[in-house]
């Protein structure tokens, strides 16, 4: 857009540091300059943004949270969410997916650094994750996130029911996965599945990476959603897949261990959604300005009434970027309860703040808005989908707030006649 300098996404660089400010310029300009442009296409076409990951791959973005020990950026929680957030304001589907891929580096990375293990686990996670970095770091490989079932696993209720079962000198996975985002388009999946053993439990967890050629490995199913279209989330089958040990992206049992210890691991999903937000407001500064592209030079920002709209919009837009970056520094093992409390309500805020906006603009737009040759329809059925995603669904968070906000650890109400 011309006119007014694009707004940084943390609102200003003071206080980052300078690998925060070279990363989310890098972001800002790959989303500008490529990926804003290829956007509206591979929405109309639900096709998954290959270009915009080669780019990223270009970039060194399919990096950023691989350790430097092992050639990565070794970026932290702050740092990631902010890029994240950049590259959603300039293609919510390009943002979504990426996440998958880096989660898988985060998960294995500095968040597993943080976790208990004996000496033996961690001289096995050492030796199996530099197994995945090299491929990321040497080979430009893509990983995805795989863990939704249609079931209560996602929502951290149930084990998971994909099966991974113990054979000589791996596993055997099977199970199906439903909205895996990347399908046919990763190199590899990082399945979350349960051990088969007798009497398994959510401790039995298991992270282990499926190679997407592997025999007994399908994609089934179409996609033709509402937003986030260049996600291409469709089924993914398992049947009979062996992996061999270095499959394990995490030493068996960890996974559960991180899910309660380091939460924030389920919060990189609103970055995304913190840069859909903003986009609705750029967006609408620029129609009022009569800056955006391809459109009649048509001013409004005169009229009183959008001038209240668009300061409405600010308003929530600060409120929502204010969580978002508490959250992004709040980032811990072992949180202490305040803190897992304001990382519900952050999580909560973006993803319904980002529609809120989203549907803001477009009433302040007007109806030349909806049309399918301005991103700001797009943006609007790109950001309904946040508050569905699981395990911290928008009802979800508020469950687990309203439940801590009135009961402290082991209470329970026979204790109060
Ligand atoms: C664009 C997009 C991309 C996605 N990409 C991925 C991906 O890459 N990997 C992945 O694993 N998943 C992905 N998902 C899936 C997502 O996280 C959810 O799993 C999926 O949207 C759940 O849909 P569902 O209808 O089966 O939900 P259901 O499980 O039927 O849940 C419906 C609602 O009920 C509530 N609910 C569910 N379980 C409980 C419970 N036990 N207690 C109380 N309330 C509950 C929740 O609020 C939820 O929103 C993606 C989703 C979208 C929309």
């Amino acid at each position: 857009m011309e006119g007014l300098e694009p707004m940084h996404i943390a609102g200003s660089t003071e206080g980052l540091t300078r690998q925060q400010i070279e990363l989310v310029e890098l972001a800002a300009t790959l989303g500008r300059e490529k990926f804003a442009p290829r956007a509206a296409r591979y929405d109309a076409e639900a096709s998954f943004p290959f270009e915009n990951y080669d780019d990223l791959r270009d970039a060194g973005l399919l990096k950023i949270c691989v350790p430097a020990a092992y050639g990565g950026l070794g970026a932290d929680f702050a740092t990631y969410v902010m890029v994240a957030a950049e590259i959603g304001r300039h293609c919510g589907a390009t943002a979504l997916s990426y996440n998958m891929h880096v989660s898988s580096c985060m998960w294995s990375g500095f968040i597993a650094d943080a976790l208990h293990m004996t000496a033996q686990q961690r001289a096995d996670h050492e030796a199996k994750r530099a197994v995945h970095y090299a491929r990321i770091v040497g080979e430009g490989k893509v990983y995805s996130q795989p863990f939704s079932e249609g079931g209560a696993a996602a929502a951290g209720k149930a084990p998971f029911g994909t099966l991974a079962r113990r054979v000589d000198g791996g596993y055997v996975v099977s199970g199906r996965k439903i909205f895996a985002s990347l399908a046919g388009a990763a190199h590899c999946y990082g399945v979350l599945c349960t051990l088969d053993v007798p009497g398994a439990t959510q401790r039995d967890s298991l992270y282990l990476v499926v190679p997407a050629d592997a025999a007994g490995v399908k994609v089934v199913g179409d996609w033709d959603p509402l937003g986030m279209r260049g996600t291409v989330s469709r089924t993914l089958l398992f049947d009979g897949v062996f992996v061999p040990d270095d499959a394990r992206l995490m030493p068996e049992g960890l996974y559960h261990q991180a899910a309660l210890r380091y939460p924030h691991m389920f919060a990189t999903l609103s970055p995304t959604y913190m840069g859909l937000a903003q986009a609705a407001y750029d967006f609408t500064v620029a129609y009022l300005r009569a800056e955006v592209p391809g459109m009649p030079k048509v001013l409004r920002r005169m009229y009183p009434t959008k001038q209240i709209a668009v300061a409405e919009m600010r308003v929530k837009l600060e409120q929502t970027r204010a969580l978002f970056l508490q959250n992004a520094r709040a980032a811990r093992i072992d949180p202490d309860k305040d803190t897992r409390m304001r990382l519900y309500a952050a999580h909560y805020t973006i993803m319904e703040n980002a529609q809120a906006l989203a549907a803001l603009a477009i009433r302040t737009c007007g109806g030349q808005s909806l049309l399918k040759s301005l991103p700001l329809e797009r943006i609007y059925r790109d950001a309904r989908c946040g508050s569905l995603m699981l395990p911290w669904t928008a009802e979800l968070c508020l469950d687990r707030l309203g439940r801590e906000c009135l009961y402290e650890p082991g209470e329970k109400d026979e204790a109060i006649e």
